[in-house]
């Protein structure tokens, strides 16, 4: 099929074309490069340097293109930067984003698959965390992509826009050629695999005083080729609707730098700071929904076999994209 992804330089989006490029689709990645790097571009996909902010050519690149499925995953994704700049998230997020929703209807897109998050929940009642707990998001980002959900659920009513948001829990690892490189790095595994690889003196704990058994938060990690895979699911015709990604096992932030441990042989030093803003005590899914009606058959479950991939991918790339 045709695939228009935006935000296919960025960490899941690069994996995702990847993938669906080997499974014989045909891949048109839009970009900005804010976030993104240019070499994280498969070589395979038509790539086109553009911003969702400028109407005129996002629309012309999803009509003249002829594109068939829209992936969006370009997004600002961070909590703790969403809570000091709110603007920056509701404007990228969804201001710009009902430019792609427009270009959907004008080029009379078949189905629209959305990177949501489940910072969509805020803090849950009941773990595992299934697609009818309440939306009450605690900060600026989880907010932004309740928003995008709810103008899907608008352009489906009154324009039969399909669509499916998945609702991611944290993503991490790598594949054999794409890894995770943030110009600013904020994310848990790739912090301690820097220390692991001699970059950085020591890893950050933010905060230790949860209510969680070691006193640090727990989240439910999610390797990017199952991720991908789900994303390739949700293209099949009938497939509408939320649906939660995640392994349904949780482990705290020290079992993570643990487990960085053992893979690396490396000791990681720690720091304890405050809580980070914005972050919930414990995150875990349930995907049952998925694996029933996606059909989802996540292979990389472990955290053992994600913290591997990302070393691997790390050791390789010690400066990411960076030449
Ligand atoms: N975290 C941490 N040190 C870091 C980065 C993250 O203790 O250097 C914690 C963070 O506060 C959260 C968990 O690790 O509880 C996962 O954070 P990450 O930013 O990787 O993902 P998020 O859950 O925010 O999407």
């Amino acid at each position: 099929m045709k695939v228009f992804v935006t935000g296919g330089a960025g960490y899941i989006g690069s994996i995702c074309v990847e993938q669906l490029i080997n499974s014989g689709h045909d891949v048109v990645v839009f970009d900005n490069l804010s976030e993104g790097h240019q070499k994280a571009v498969d070589k395979r996909a038509r790539f086109i340097e553009g911003c969702l902010s400028d109407r005129e050519t996002i629309i012309n690149s999803v009509v003249s293109n002829k594109s068939q499925i829209i992936m969006h995953f370009a997004a600002n994704a961070l909590v703790g930067e969403s809570m000091v700049n709110p603007s920056k998230y509701f404007r990228n997020n969804v201001a710009y984003g009902i430019n792609l929703l427009d270009a959907a209807i004008e080029g009379k897109v078949e189905k629209f698959v959305f990177s949501s998050t489940c910072a969509t929940y805020g803090i849950p009642e009941v773990i595992p965390m299934s697609e009818n707990l309440p939306l009450n998001p605690i900060n600026p980002y989880g907010e932004s992509k309740v928003i995008f959900e709810k103008l899907l659920q608008w352009y489906y009513k009154l324009h039969g826009l399909e669509f499916v948001a998945l609702r991611y829990f944290n993503a991490a690892g790598a594949s054999e050629n794409f890894g995770e490189h943030h110009r600013i790095e904020t994310h848990l595994i790739p912090n301690v695999l820097k220390v692991a690889l001699g970059q950085s003196n020591q890893c950050k704990i933010f905060g230790t005083d949860y209510p969680t058994p070691d006193g640090t938060c727990i989240r439910d990690y999610i390797h990017i080729l199952d991720l991908a895979q789900a994303h390739m699911l949700a293209m099949e015709k009938g497939k509408n609707g939320f649906f939660n990604l995640g392994n349904g096992e949780g482990y705290s932030v020290r079992q993570v730098i643990d487990t960085c441990e053992q893979i690396s042989g490396t000791k990681i030093a720690t720091v304890e700071e405050s809580r980070r803003s914005g972050d919930p005590p414990r995150l875990i899914a349930s995907a049952q929904k998925a694996l029933e009606e996606l059909n989802w058959n996540p292979k990389f479950g472990s955290l053992e076999k994600i913290i591997e991939s990302a070393w691997a991918w790390h050791k390789k790339n010690p400066n990411g994209y960076n030449v």
